[in-house]
């Protein structure tokens, strides 16, 4: 489960049709553009998580909505989905910032996951955070210590590492799975009810009333975001 947001561009409506179906399945909310111009206007309001780019587009081509997108929104994650084939145009692709590159015709499955792999390597990128602090509290990421006005914190590992998840996604909502997939790096690892129980320990540490938490709310029906 994810409330990531897909952008589709791409001018085949049956081609959009079925990707949205089966994304939507996955979980994932689907923006839709039939041609690079209004691809460009939703990436610019909706600002999503992922793009998913046809190269072959009626007025625009594929690579100068890549040019055209970078200079608005230059994190966002590109897959080219695209006919042609070959190595020249997946060279020219990946150079211009896409991340990856998918040929039709393909699995859907594929297509997934490639999706969830670009996402995990965001998710990564993201690791490289060395510090945060917020009221009484310091966290040495490199060291993995956690400081309470300077004095050193017991934590356990595992919700050291949630915690880190939470801030490095601070102010997004992010779902149990979410959690286990970056913590314990695999789907399934240990139950949602693990998670609620460590986030029960995060707040006994953190919060001043885990009864009423400031930093580490509930997201109803999709699970927790740390607010700051
Ligand atoms: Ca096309």
């Amino acid at each position: 489960m994810s409330q990531k947001k897909i952008l589709l561009v791409e001018d085949e409506k049956n081609i959009r049709d079925i990707l949205k179906d089966n994304l939507e399945y996955e979980g994932y909310t689907i923006l839709e553009a039939e041609d690079g111009l209004k691809g460009l206007e939703i990436a610019k309001n909706e600002n999503p998580d992922l793009i998913i780019l046809d190269l072959m587009l009626p007025q625009m081509h594929g690579y100068d909505f890549i040019k055209q997108l970078k200079k608005t929104n230059p994190t966002i994650p590109i897959i080219i989905v695209s006919a042609k084939s070959e190595e020249i145009d997946k060279i020219k692709g990946l150079d211009l910032g896409a991340d990856d590159y998918i040929t039709k015709p393909f699995q859907i499955r594929e297509l997934v996951s490639r999706i969830k792999a670009v996402f995990r390597r965001y998710n990564k990128t993201n690791e490289y955070i060395q510090n945060f602090s917020f009221k009484d509290f310091y966290i040495d990421f490199d060291k993995g210590i956690l400081y309470k006005n300077n004095e050193k914190i017991d934590i356990y590992f595992y919700e050291f590492e949630i915690l880190k998840y939470l801030i490095i996604n601070k102010n997004k909502p992010v779902t149990r799975n979410d959690i286990v997939e970056a913590v314990w790096k695999a789907e399934g690892a240990i139950s949602s009810r693990n998670i609620d129980t460590h986030i029960v320990n995060l707040r006994k540490l953190i919060e001043d009333d885990p009864a009423d938490p400031k930093y580490i709310k509930t997201v109803f029906r999709i699970g927790y975001k740390f607010e700051i």
